[in-house]
């Protein structure tokens, strides 16, 4: 049988409606709860400082960036970037989203080995990925298809990095649910807005590795039929 590079775009319907759906979570928690003041009062830039101290970690700094849940955290350059909203907003939802980027300072602090494995392949699954589309596109005008073969291993390599990013954030806000509590940030009555506003944001990444997945599962059956 032979299977249509067009018909096959329907083997990511589930990836899109996911995507989608992931997404209009993570639109309504944040602007339902950036709209909740949390009971201590601090703002997202307060409570990274706070949280920062409480661990005893001083060499990592607190910078503002542009645009709208563009909230992370820089590794290499040890920078929590935080949105203005985020920054500047006394709301769970601020609190909830610096928490979680603090969890990933934590993370890099503590070695967690899921973080350690993702930053350390970054540069190899950039240019996987992109010389994966080159070898593919290559291999159907030609007609080869070892050539499509090897952009379809190297186009694992994606997925392999969405895979181990999943730990990584599930992760991050667990600790971030953790410091919220224990430094009373949130009262026990907000931690339930902090839990949507972090697992609709999670969703997104699961929503990533499917989209990886069922594009990958794609490529093999193109493959096959070629
Ligand atoms: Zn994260």
């Amino acid at each position: 049988m032979y299977f249509d590079y067009y018909m096959s775009y329907y083997l990511m319907i589930p990836a899109i409606i996911l995507s989608i759906w992931a997404s209009a979570k993570v639109n309504s928690n944040y602007s339902r709860y950036s709209k909740i003041p949390n009971s201590s009062g601090m703002t997202g830039g307060e409570c990274a400082k706070r949280l920062l101290d409480a661990n005893g970690i001083n060499d990592v700094s607190i910078e503002v960036t542009g645009g709208k849940l563009t909230d992370h955290y820089d590794p290499s350059k040890k920078v929590v970037r935080l949105s203005e909203e985020v920054y500047h907003g006394s709301s769970v939802a601020s609190v909830s989203i610096a928490s979680h980027e603090l969890g990933h300072v934590l993370q890099h602090e503590k070695g967690y080995a899921p973080l350690v494995i993702r930053n350390s392949i970054v540069p190899i699954v950039n240019f996987s990925t992109s010389a994966s589309w080159f070898f593919i596109v290559l291999g159907l005008v030609f007609s080869f298809s070892h050539l499509v073969n090897i952009g379809i291993i190297l186009f694992s390599a994606c997925v392999v990095f969405q895979l181990i990013t999943l730990p990584v954030e599930f992760n991050a806000s667990r600790r971030a649910l953790d410091m919220l509590t224990e430094c009373n940030i949130v009262s026990s009555g907000e931690i339930t807005g902090s839990k949507k506003v972090l697992s609709a944001a999670a969703m997104t990444y699961v929503a990533a590795l499917l989209t990886s997945i069922l594009q990958l599962l794609r490529l093999v059956l193109i493959s096959r039929d070629n």
